[in-house]
């Protein structure tokens, strides 16, 4: 029944919600199996950091507080960190939250428009259908590059914001560092280049592959990063940027004042002094890469090159197709993640996991090609 009182905003009503990866406890049932494996949503092979784990249970019995607006501890923390002005620094619930805010700060519903790709991470496009806005989409290159010219060519005096993703999500595709600065240096003035790092971190070499490690960046420029991947917090919510200092400003005005919430904030600043867990975090994850890159080539499958905590691949010639395969594979227990949702029906995204997980994946995959 639909009462006129439960009506929504039409741009709310043709909305397709977010689709995340399938969750342990669904397959585990659905299946009866004892063991799964999940490889679905590029979280931390090795789990949570025990510094982390130490700090959340030490900071228990201080919930009960609200949290102190800004986080400025881990404001400055990340500061210190990225060797940027704690002014640049933004946190949110996730870096989802500090999309979702730099949208409803930039744009003006009904006038301006955003630009991205197609595909690219869902939640560009989703957070800026919810706020009326005009979205611009690009496809990519055959390959998963990006065609910066074209992209360059959707921006008009309207364009707001332009978000790139890179090492992009899914494909694990990182763009030279170069041609990303050329593009910024492209852009109109009013256009402010979104730069989302999540994954940069696990590339082979962060510091030739990053804008923001690089430290040499047009003003016109956002980067987003997240304690969900590397860091191991995916579960806690948090997320940061580093901003003009101005936008910042903005942004901390108008962020719900305790959308970071105490153990998340304590956590962070665990995480960042834990500088072998990330370490033993990155090593796992480009060896791994390496290692599931070779085998899965070896299989028959075509695996795109990625700078990523994830391999994206097509199955064999003549073997089951990516979605069946996504199917069997989770009878055998193991998760991934198809990529139907980003409009890609033939091909799979797989997470690195530990040796272990790896290994056990690729044994899945070879029965269920055979
Ligand atoms: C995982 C991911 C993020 C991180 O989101 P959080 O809200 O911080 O968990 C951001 N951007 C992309 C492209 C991602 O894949």
């Amino acid at each position: 029944m639909n009462l006129a009182c439960t009506s929504v905003r039409q741009e709310i009503d043709t909305i397709a919600p977010y689709v995340p990866g399938r969750s342990i406890d669904e397959i585990r049932e659905r299946y009866g199996l004892d063991q799964i494996i999940k490889m679905a949503s590029n979280e931390n092979p090795l789990g949570v950091s025990p510094l982390v784990q130490e700090s959340i249970r030490r900071h228990a019995d201080m919930v009960f507080r609200y949290p102190r607006e800004g986080n400025p501890r881990l404001a400055a923390a990340l500061a210190t960190f990225h060797k940027v002005s704690p002014e640049n620094i933004v946190i949110g619930n996730g870096s989802d939250e500090i999309i979702d805010l730099l949208i409803r700060l930039r744009v003006t519903p009904g006038k301006d428009n955003i630009v991205c790709c197609t595909p690219c991470f869902s939640i560009y496009p989703l957070q800026a259908s919810i706020c009326g806005t005009e979205i611009r989409r690009e496809p990519l290159n055959v390959d998963f590059s990006f065609n910066f010219e074209a992209l360059r060519a959707k921006v008009d005096q309207n364009t707001r914001l332009v978000f790139i993703t890179t090492p992009d999500n899914p494909s694990g595709y990182c763009p030279s560092r170069d041609a990303l600065l050329a593009f910024a240096r492209s852009l109109p003035e009013q256009t402010l280049l979104v730069v989302d790092e999540a994954y940069m971190d696990f590339a082979d070499d962060e510091l030739s592959a990053s804008l923001l490690t690089s430290g040499v960046y047009p003003e016109n420029t956002a980067f987003l990063r997240t304690f969900s991947k590397s860091f191991g917090l995916a579960g806690l919510r948090l997320g940061y940027g580093i901003l003009p200092k101005e936008l910042a400003q903005y942004f901390w005005r108008v962020r719900l004042p305790f959308s970071v919430n105490i153990l998340a904030e304590e956590a962070g600043l665990a995480a960042l002094a834990d500088k072998s867990f990330r370490e033993a975090t990155l090593r796992t994850v480009r060896e791994g890469r390496t290692f599931l890159t070779k085998e899965l080539s070896a299989t028959g499958c075509t695996v795109y090159p990625s700078a990523a905590n994830f391999l994206m691949f097509a199955p064999p010639a003549g073997s089951l197709q990516a979605v069946p395969l996504f199917e069997k594979l989770l009878q055998h227990g193991i998760i991934i993640r198809p990529l139907k949702s980003y409009g890609l029906e033939h091909l799979l995204r797989v997470s690195i996991g530990t040796h272990d997980e790896n290994r056990l994946f690729l044994k899945a995959l070879r029965d269920c090609i055979k």
